[in-house]
């Protein structure tokens, strides 16, 4: 059921000066200490219902404003209107996840998720400092997440109901709409370059299962052994899921076992991309695919308004074809991406179903969630580099 929700928001630019790959875990240990006071912007939505307290958390970076001249790098991103605000040079956000740290993990368990964060950002950001394209910043920036088993995506991927890692992912060029994605694969060591393969080297945007399987093999892509995906937290995950189950007591899932990621960013040239690799649900039925590998629902990316990447209870985020609605708003009403997100975070999903991260064609950030926390990223072309896991000035 599709319901309403009248959520609290707040904004926050909070970030530092540029880390490097060696003082990384500086920049996420203790960060809030030295970070300069920030203009956070928090709106207090009305409820209809006093009683029910939506959470919805809101970060915007709002980067655009003179800080940067277009100019410099040979005119604006395509589509950016002569008198339109001046775009920042680039930008990049990443997600690890809603729901992907329990607000009852550790101290410890915490920090370590951060400076996973923190390391994943400071791949891709480094690569668009470089000059790198927004395609490359945001595959290499999964890729990168998916080689390290905190996440649910590639290596630290999550079971299925017949114990097997299955791997969804999709990727797409905002330039020229261009898409590729893979879906219950079974094989690819990253499966975001199996997506980007498909988008480079076929006539179609999505392969899945054996076909997928195959064509990474055909394509020379790293192939892997199911036993590289089996990580010891994710099977006792899926065994608590499976007693669940049997005992009928619930079938929530658990806090922890979401944890899909994402990358989208801006580059200098000004093209956007979006990508996003998930290993699902856990316990997912075998053969399911969520909205991460569904070009429009879990992934978009379009030069003209935003790169999305979403994360979430995938099914609700199919049915509202969330990461293209978000676009569209923009593109049809010439809504704001803020506006666009808080419409989907707040008057379209429930409460409680996932998050986004998006950028628009000038660099606005915008991280938005209506679960206890997502794990999330920023970086931009001013110095400013942030890593958070809950709410507003929460970290
Ligand atoms: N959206 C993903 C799925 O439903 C799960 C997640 O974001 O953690 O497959």
């Amino acid at each position: 059921m599709v319901g309403q929700s009248h959520g609290r928001h707040g904004g926050i630019a909070s970030l530092t000066t540029i880390p490097t790959p060696d003082n990384v875990a500086l920049y996420t240990r203790g960060w809030m200490a030295h970070i300069p006071p920030v203009s956070a912007k928090r709106h207090i939505f009305g409820s209809r219902n006093p009683m029910k307290k939506p959470i919805l958390r809101l970060t915007v970076i709002a980067l655009v404003a003179m800080t940067t001249s277009a100019c410099l790098h040979g005119g604006g991103a395509p589509g950016v209107e002569p008198d339109s605000p001046k775009r920042l040079d680039y930008a990049i956000a990443i997600h690890g996840g809603a729901r992907a740290v329990s607000p009852n993990a550790s101290e410890e368990f915490q920090e370590t998720y951060r400076e996973a964060l923190a390391e994943a950002l400071a791949v891709g950001r480094d690569l668009l400092e470089g000059g790198a394209s927004a395609l490359d910043a945001v595959e290499a920036t999964v890729a990168h997440m998916e080689d390290n088993p905190l996440f649910n995506a590639g290596r630290g991927g999550v079971f299925s109901n017949v114990g097997l890692v299955e791997l969804d992912a999709s990727i797409m060029d905002g330039a020229t709409l261009d898409a590729g994605a893979v879906a219950s694969a079974l094989t690819p060591k990253n499966p975001i370059k199996a997506a980007r393969k498909v988008m480079t080297d076929t006539r179609h945007v999505m392969l899945s299962g054996i076909g997928a399987d195959e064509f990474i093999g055909n394509s020379g892509l790293e192939q892997v052994a199911q036993d590289y995906f089996h990580t010891e937290r994710r099977r006792n995950a899926w065994q608590r899921a499976l007693e669940r189950e049997q005992s009928s007591l619930t079938t929530d899932q658990p806090d922890v076992d979401w944890g899909t990621v994402g990358a989208v960013a801006l580059d200098r040239q000004g093209n956007l991309a979006a990508a996003t690799s998930t290993g699902g649900l856990t316990n997912k039925m075998h053969g399911r695919i969520g909205d991460s590998p569904i070009i429009g629902a879990g992934t978009y990316a379009n030069n003209a308004t935003c790169a999305v990447s979403c994360t979430g209870q995938g099914e609700l985020f199919i049915r509202n074809a969330v990461a293209h609605r978000i676009s569209a708003r923009m593109e049809y009403t010439n809504d704001s991406l803020q506006d666009a997100m808080t419409d989907v975070f707040t008057r379209t999903l429930p409460e409680g179903s996932g998050g986004a991260i998006a950028v628009d064609r000038y660099g606005t950030i915008v991280m938005d969630f209506n679960t206890p926390g997502m794990s999330r990223g920023a970086a931009d072309s001013t110095g400013r580099f942030g890593v958070f896991l809950w709410g507003d000035g929460e970290e």
